[in-house]
């Protein structure tokens, strides 16, 4: 997380970072699955999920298509999506990053420490292992409390953080404020052989 507000002059830059609302992500439930995002790509403009390519600095990134708002399901009844680059603030946008090569843990300040399968109790120095995770992608984790040993992406990380090695990141999207409905779990499903999840982060 970038929070050096000092190498930023324009008084923007803080707003901009402050201001995050948080996205949704989308990713294979076996965070060692990395589909082909071509194909992906192609199922979600077709029907309507991902519009056209954003020309933006970084991965990837489209406008929503016709079809977003009827493929999630809203919680709240006063929805406003900006999907306008142009405006001021948040609007709402598809990112694809590049497959990562292992399960990458993907985080945000949202995101608590996970919780052992087996006995429920948390891992509370979680932060300090994640560095050692991105380099060590077999790594596993001893519970402190009931000796348990497993991969850090088979604890319980609700829906707040997770491993994976492709994300769909939806832009911008409060936690739990938008659901994914069964179709469009179904049409990734038909994209990818393989079932998926999803969870929210926060910058
Ligand atoms: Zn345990």
């Amino acid at each position: 997380m970038v929070s050096t507000a000092t190498t930023f002059s324009p008084a923007d830059s803080e707003a901009a970072l402050a201001s995050h609302t948080g996205r949704m992500v989308l990713t294979p439930a076996d965070p060692h699955a990395s589909p082909q995002v071509g194909l992906l790509v192609e199922a979600l403009v077709e029907t309507g999920f991902v519009g056209e390519r954003l020309e933006m600095s970084e991965a990837p990134a489209y406008r929503i298509g016709p079809g977003f708002l009827s493929l999630l399901a809203f919680a709240g009844c006063a929805v406003s999506i900006a999907s306008d680059p142009d405006g001021q603030g948040g609007f709402c946008h598809i990112r694809i990053p590049p497959s990562w090569e292992h399960p990458h843990l993907l985080v945000g300040r949202n995101t608590r420490a996970p919780r052992c399968i087996g006995c429920r109790a948390r891992l509370v120095d979680w932060r300090e292992r994640a560095a050692h995770w991105a380099s060590h992608p077999h790594a596993g984790v001893t519970c402190p409390s009931c000796g348990e040993t497993r991969p850090p992406w088979l604890w319980d990380w609700k829906d707040q953080g997770g491993f994976g090695r492709l994300f769909i990141l939806v832009e911008e999207i409060f936690p739990s404020e938008a659901t994914p409905t069964p179709a469009l779990f179904d049409l990734l499903i038909r994209a990818s052989g393989t079932g998926w999840r999803h969870f929210y982060v926060q910058d």
